[in-house]
């Protein structure tokens, strides 16, 4: 038995993580199980598991917890440090999927406590990189990648010819406004933002995926997984979702993953690791499929990924200032008080205005984020329409 933690089971990689383990209930305990504020799906899920512990960070709603749970032999917690010693509970396998740099203490808990942590929480990563990298190194952790292109990588990649591996490809769909025209970008409302064309998942990154803020984030997650320099990270848009990402090797050879656009197989794939385990997912026709598209993507209408090149680049700071910014600008948005292309407007105008000295520990990394949230979240309310 394989005992599993779920931080943020109740999101979207949440719910497929809890999917896979309820199905094989032969080979995982579940120990603990966290959300945000949905009291019901998390206690309906510590109920349906059996988990030992079930935690909501919002500490208000601790007694709707309680009542939600009464009778069931579940313990239950609230707040950040409750989530953060979840994290901590004596288990095989974290998945780190809470949504945000709202996810790096609980993911850095389960990192310094040893836990083999699944990471979908990309936020953590480009904000505290080297924090995260270096505490991976010193507690002697492996981190699996969850992200489809990087868990594509990780099957894709031998550490062994790292020094042999010209390029890594991360695909993009180009979400749904990929062919649009910048004039018609103006007027994309949070409702079209979210209908992403391949993916079902959360309001944030399908948010991300709208802008290509999400293959930006990416190229700094890559950067942080493989051991490979900035230069040799590349973007190709294909709107199928079919590769999930490639390397390329000196030799000339491509290595790619294939499959189809459900994250329960690179959530699977980091769920039965070194092994692998069978997950009811659409199995792939190519011959139904016949082509596959590929095009670069445009700068013009998608200026994220040339600000995310920038702060990979220059590194420090510039990454965790860049992923604040854009939490605030994406939640703005969503709450419809900014204009789509005002998001990269927000973050580009955040990381002009501040340039701190490096982060080089986890409380230095969460003073820049709460720094550059406060800067974004002024921007935003004094921007001129
Ligand atoms: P989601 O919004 O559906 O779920 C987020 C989860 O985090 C929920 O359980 C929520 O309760 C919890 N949460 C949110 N804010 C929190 C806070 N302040 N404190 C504690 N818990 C909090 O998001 P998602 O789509 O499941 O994405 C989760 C992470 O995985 C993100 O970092 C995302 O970029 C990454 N990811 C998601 C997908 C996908 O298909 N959804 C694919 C690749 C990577
Ligand atoms: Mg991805």
């Amino acid at each position: 038995m394989k005992r599993v933690t779920v931080l943020g089971a109740t999101g979207s990689v949440g719910r497929s993580t809890l999917d896979l383990i309820e199905r094989n209930s032969e080979m995982f305990e579940v120990v603990a199980l966290t959300a945000h504020r949905d009291v019901s799906g998390l206690s309906a899920a510590a109920r349906r598991t059996g988990a030992q512990r079930a935690v909501i960070a919002d500490e208000s709603l601790l007694p709707d917890l309680r009542d939600a749970l009464a009778g069931a032999p579940v313990e239950i917690a609230a707040g950040m440090n409750a989530v953060c010693e979840a994290a901590r509970m004596d288990a095989d396998w974290v998945m780190a999927a809470i949504v945000g740099c709202a996810g790096l203490k609980p993911t850095m808990a389960a990192m310094e406590a040893g836990r083999t942590v699944a990471l979908a929480n990309k936020e953590s990563l480009v904000s505290a990189g080297g924090v995260m990298t270096a505490a991976a190194r010193s507690s002697g952790v492996t981190l699996l990648p969850v992200d489809s292109e990087h868990n594509a990588v990780f099957q894709c990649f031998d550490p062994d010819q790292a020094a042999r591996v010209r390029r890594i490809v991360l695909t993009a769909s180009g979400g749904p406004f990929r062919g649009w025209s910048r004039e018609a970008m103006e007027a994309i409302t949070p409702a079209q933002a979210v209908a992403h064309p391949n993916w079902s998942m959360g309001a944030k990154i399908s948010v991300d995926s709208a802008t290509m803020m999400n293959k930006g984030l990416e190229l700094i997650e890559a950067f942080h997984l493989f051991p490979v320099a900035a230069e040799q990270l590349d973007i190709l848009v294909h709107r199928q979702s079919v590769i999930h990402s490639l390397v390329e090797y000196v030799d000339g050879s491509f290595l790619a993953q294939l499959g189809s656009p459900d994250m329960r197989t690179p959530i699977a794939h980091a769920l039965a690791w070194p092994d692998r385990m069978a997950v009811p997912v659409e199995r792939l026709d190519l011959a139904k499929i016949a082509q596959l598209d590929f095009e670069v993507p445009d700068p013009e209408r998608f200026p994220a990924i040339d600000l995310a090149r920038a702060a990979l680049a220059a590194g420090g700071a510039r990454p965790a200032i860049m992923n604040a910014a854009n939490e605030v600008a994406v939640a703005a948005f969503l709450a419809g008080r900014l204009g789509f292309l005002e998001i990269a407007a927000i973050v580009s105008d955040t990381l002009s205005g501040y340039d701190p000295p490096a982060p080089e520990t986890l409380d230095a990394v969460l003073a820049v984020d709460a720094e550059a949230r406060a800067i974004a979240d002024r921007r935003v309310r004094n921007r001129v329409r």
